[in-house]
């Protein structure tokens, strides 16, 4: 078969729906072809607020699957990077454009394989759009870097060089927008891409990709691969056609890759977990910080890397914060997040709502008071999804277990202090360091926060979520290995630096000896 008949039918195999007349078979993209697993075996997207509703079934891929991707990214990058920057940067420029007409569409169904509500899967398409706008700009930058040569008649510069194959792997919190933030400057940088998506949001990523095809990305260049984190993620990180692995998830696996990528010196962006704190001074304004703990906590089910997981306040603000915490966290609607006036959805799978809840149980256990939630929500129509009651803890302690490790979930813990400088000490003592927060009136302590907070992201008077595509995005300790996504600093992290001499006096000159 041609590959052009190939791509077409592969395309309408595509669309074919499953026994459940709702649900798509799904396929993995290899060198511009649509194709099953090499296995034949797929795996079910359900939806969480509802796992009766089948999504559809996706490729349930391996090394071999893998191995074609990769071979078809590289044959892709020989001429891909040939393709001047703007260039490729309109194919992106155009994928912008289609994100932004179906913005409802595809917002919509990621609320169905995610859960969050429709706002927020609006938030998270849009995401997708402003990193496209923002990167398709820098294929007319990529700057580099001139400097003034110590020898006459003698020229120096350093370029921004394309990688290869990049491999990327990416989490279900942000189903479209972090598939965005590292395909997308990926390929303006002249790389071609190999991407797994998360195996609960795959939908997701797969419709970026189609969304990318249709911008008239060429074949090859992007290549998506379906499947586990054994089966499709090992194989990638360990690929040796694959020259650089960025991947975003748990600091747990993050570890993991970084031990196996070590053997072949591959270059790896990683962007992992936290434990995020906000913190409360007794000259904030209490109304603000009540909104941001509430959206930062319970937004996204609690479920984001930059989610409010601990809220330290002085001791004078304690009892007004808490209580009003409570009383508003009481009143937040749990339910579909496809239905109007749902606040949260559900916690994306069986497995994650065990895991919130067998950290509500250590919590108590270890002397943490419970003052609201603190178990799964089966009322009525809840009853069938994998909801979780908005959980607030009181009298929680810095060494506390629910104090200290990342619960990915929809619980707070509150911690009281006596001062400032002992604010800053309690929300640096964790290892992770992603986003921070501080509600005060005084510019001085704001600006000593700033300081002295260990985190990549400092938020004054407003909460730890909330980031924007142009500034660098990323954290300090167990959070990360150094790099940035997002903002300008992206581009190091998808680019080779090559410092180029251009000698034009005719004779040899030596550098450091010729003075
Ligand atoms: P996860 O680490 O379990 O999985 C992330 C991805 O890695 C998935 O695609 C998974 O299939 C894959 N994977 C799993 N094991 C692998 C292995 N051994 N080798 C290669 N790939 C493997 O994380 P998750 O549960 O999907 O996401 C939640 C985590 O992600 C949280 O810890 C959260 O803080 C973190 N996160 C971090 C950021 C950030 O930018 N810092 C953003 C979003 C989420």
């Amino acid at each position: 078969m041609n590959p052009q008949t190939a791509l077409h039918s592969a395309e309408s195999a595509e669309q074919a729906r499953t026994a459940d007349p709702a649900a798509r078979i799904y396929l993995n993209l290899i060198g511009g072809v649509w194709v099953p697993a090499r296995s034949g075996r797929t795996f079910e997207n359900r939806n969480p607020a509802r796992p009766s509703d089948l999504i559809g079934t996706f490729p349930e891929s391996g090394r071999e699957d893998v191995e074609a991707a990769v071979q078809a990214a590289s044959r892709a990058f020989k001429t891909w990077r040939l393709v001047p920057a703007p260039r490729r940067a309109e194919a992106i420029y155009r994928a912008a454009e289609i994100l932004r007409d179906r913005k409802e569409a595809l917002a919509r169904a990621m609320t169905r394989e995610m859960g969050k509500v429709l706002a927020e899967t609006r938030g998270d398409v849009q995401e997708a759009i402003d990193m496209a706008y923002y990167i398709a700009a820098e294929g007319r930058r990529l700057f580099g870097v001139t400097a003034p040569s110590e020898l006459p008649h003698k020229f120096a510069m350093s370029i921004r060089q394309p990688m290869g194959v990049c491999g990327l792997i990416t989490p279900w919190n942000f189903p479209m927008a972090i598939p965005s933030w590292k395909i997308f400057p990926a390929l303006v940088s002249g790389n071609t891409v190999v991407i797994k998506p998360a195996t609960d949001t795959p939908a997701s990523a797969h419709h970026l990709v189609e969304i990318l095809v249709e911008a008239g990305v060429p074949e090859g260049v992007v290549n998506v691969v379906h499947g586990g984190g054994s089966a499709v993620g090992v194989p990638l990180t360990e690929s040796a056609g694959v020259s650089m692995i960025s991947f975003t998830g748990s600091s747990e696996v993050g570890k993991m890759i970084a031990e196996r990528t070590a053997g072949s010196l591959k270059r790896l962006s990683l962007e992992l977990g936290g434990k995020n704190a906000q913190i409360v001074l007794e000259d904030a304004d209490l109304d603000l910080a009540v909104d941001g703990a509430l959206w930062g906590a319970f937004g996204t089910t609690g479920q984001r890397c930059t989610a409010t997981s601990r809220l330290i306040v002085t001791r004078s603000v304690h009892d007004e914060m808490v209580s009003r915490l409570v009383e508003r966290a009481g009143k937040l609607r749990l339910g579909d997040g496809l239905e109007p006036g749902i606040d949260i959805g559900p916690v994306v799978n069986r497995g994650q709502r065990d895991r919130v809840h067998a950290y509500v149980e250590i919590g108590k256990a270890e002397g943490a008071k419970l003052v609201t939630g603190g178990s799964p929500a089966e009322d009525g129509a809840l009853a069938q999804g994998h909801f979780y009651k908005p959980t607030i803890f009181d009298h929680v302690t810095p060494a506390m277990r629910i104090a200290v490790e990342e619960i990915f979930g929809p619980v707070l813990s509150v911690i009281t202090v006596s001062s400032f400088e002992e604010a800053i000490q309690v929300l640096n003592g964790t290892p992770y360091g992603l986003s921070s927060s501080i509600y005060t009136a005084d510019v001085n302590r704001a600006m000593r926060a700033i300081r002295d907070i260990e985190a990549g992201i400092t938020y004054v008077n407003g909460p730890t979520i909330g980031a924007e595509v142009q500034l660098p995005f990323g954290g300090v300790k167990e959070t990360g290995n150094g790099h940035r996504e997002g903002g300008p600093t992206v581009i190091d992290a998808f680019t080779e630096w090559k410092s180029v001499y251009i000698d034009y006096s005719g004779k040899l000159q030596k550098a450091q000896i010729d003075r």
